[in-house]
């Protein structure tokens, strides 16, 4: 007998997400014996901060364990509130804060509960994968609108006036940006809070990697610009400045109308994220500067090495990125497109790398490599990857 199909239509629109499901193909490499270096996943390697845990082992003997108010703990939001007024400039009471599972949930609320069928949705290419996912699901039109190397991975302001449309909603931003590392100036906030205002759409901004950011790159909120606080969808989340990816707690902040109507979805869905875990997230956002900086500290060490490396293997072209964990090289001096090289360096090198095509049509020819990786780790991969490339 055939197996009966129960499929939602909104489902076959979709793709299995390819970080996630790429680990598969080294598992099964592992599994006849062999040592694959991961160089796909996207979290810090860093052990959440002593104190984060400390609070969520007090928290959990202090009887965190039943349900609290939908939106999240109210000294939890008050602690956001704080750091988004000090941190970010932006000015946000609880009631405009919702905290949920991971930044990922707080995305595909947002998704749920602004966009209607057949609104299109401006999404930077290359994307963090999950944006199209959670548009499409949400009944939305992704349309993508590029960031070049050659105008170092920033945004066009005619091509994206050429995209708006009587239907435009809403744009993403992501900064500074997964998979290319890249950090949006002011100048260009600027420009997206001007067309936002002009052409009356949304702005969602995935401030994730706020605190990964080198040199003299300084993150900037949207939602600070004037007129901005009210059409702005500010994400983040604990995962990777707190290295808590397993932890699974993030938020939104955005309106009152639009953070109420999150509620009622989150209210039918999850109910809200763990308790003791919120509580603990308090002790992340008010005790653990230094922590954070000194992460972010090896990373840049790791991130120096690494693109220097990349470059030297011949067949690879990087640029520096300004923030997150990527290198996003170009592939070069070889005709192979981006699955075949991380194919090529996954049996070869036995390193795992995503193809920059999983990100877009843009991140076709580039590789996403992560350098949150211990540095002997990371030089055992170097070696291993530049003695596969060479045989090229
Ligand atoms: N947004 C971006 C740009 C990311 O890269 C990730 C994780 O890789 C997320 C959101 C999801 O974060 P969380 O673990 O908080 O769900």
């Amino acid at each position: 007998m055939g197996v009966i199909e129960f499929v939602a239509e909104r489902v076959k629109a979709i793709k299995p997400s390819a970080t996630v499901a790429l680990p598969d193909k080294a598992r099964a490499l592992r599994a006849s014996g062999v040592d694959v270096i991961d160089l796909s996943e996207g979290e810090p390697y860093f052990d959440t901060p002593k104190k984060i845990k400390a609070a969520a082992k007090k928290a959990l003997d202090e009887g965190y364990v039943h349900y609290i108010a939908s939106a999240g703990l109210k000294e939890l939001r008050q602690a956001i509130s704080e750091k988004l007024r000090v941190e970010n400039q932006i000015e946000a009471d609880e009631s405009e804060i919702i905290v949920t599972v991971g930044a990922k949930q707080a995305l595909f609320t947002a998704m749920l509960s602004v966009l209607n069928p057949g609104d299109e949705v401006l999404i930077p290419d290359p994307y963090y994968v999950s944006y199209i996912a959670e548009v499409i699901l949400a009944g939305g039109k992704p349309i993508s609108i590029s960031l070049l190397e050659s105008r170092d991975f920033r945004l066009d302001e005619e091509e994206i006036k050429n995209k708006i449309t009587k239907k435009t909603k809403m744009i993403v931003i992501n900064s500074p940006h997964n998979p290319t590392g890249t950090v949006f100036p002011k100048e260009d906030l600027k420009m997206i809070a001007d067309l936002a205002n002009d052409y009356n759409f949304l702005v969602m901004t995935d401030e994730i990697y706020e605190k990964i950011i080198y040199d003299e790159n300084r993150h900037c909120s949207i939602a600070s610009f004037p007129n901005m606080k009210d059409r702005t969808i500010t994400i983040n989340g604990f995962s990777k400045s707190y290295s808590m990816t397993g932890w699974r707690l993030g938020y939104a902040v955005a309106n009152k109308q639009i953070i109420d109507n999150m509620l009622k979805i989150q209210q039918h869905s999850v109910t809200h994220p763990s308790s003791f875990i919120q509580k603990a997230a308090v002790v992340a956002l008010k005790e653990c500067e230094d922590e954070v900086k000194s992460m972010v500290e090896e990373l840049k060490r790791n991130r120096d090495y690494f693109i220097k490396e990349l470059n030297k293997m011949g067949k690879f072209r990087c640029w520096m990125p300004k923030g997150a964990f990527y290198a996003f090289p170009k592939i070069v001096d070889t005709k192979m497109s981006s699955e075949e090289l991380t194919d090529y360096l996954l049996n070869e090198a036995h390193v795992l790398t995503v193809p920059g095509s999983a990100f877009g049509n843009l991140g076709r020819g580039y590789v996403r490599i992560v350098y949150s990786k211990p540095m002997e780790e990371l030089e055992k991969a170097v070696q291993l990857m530049s003695g596969a490339l060479e045989k090229l």
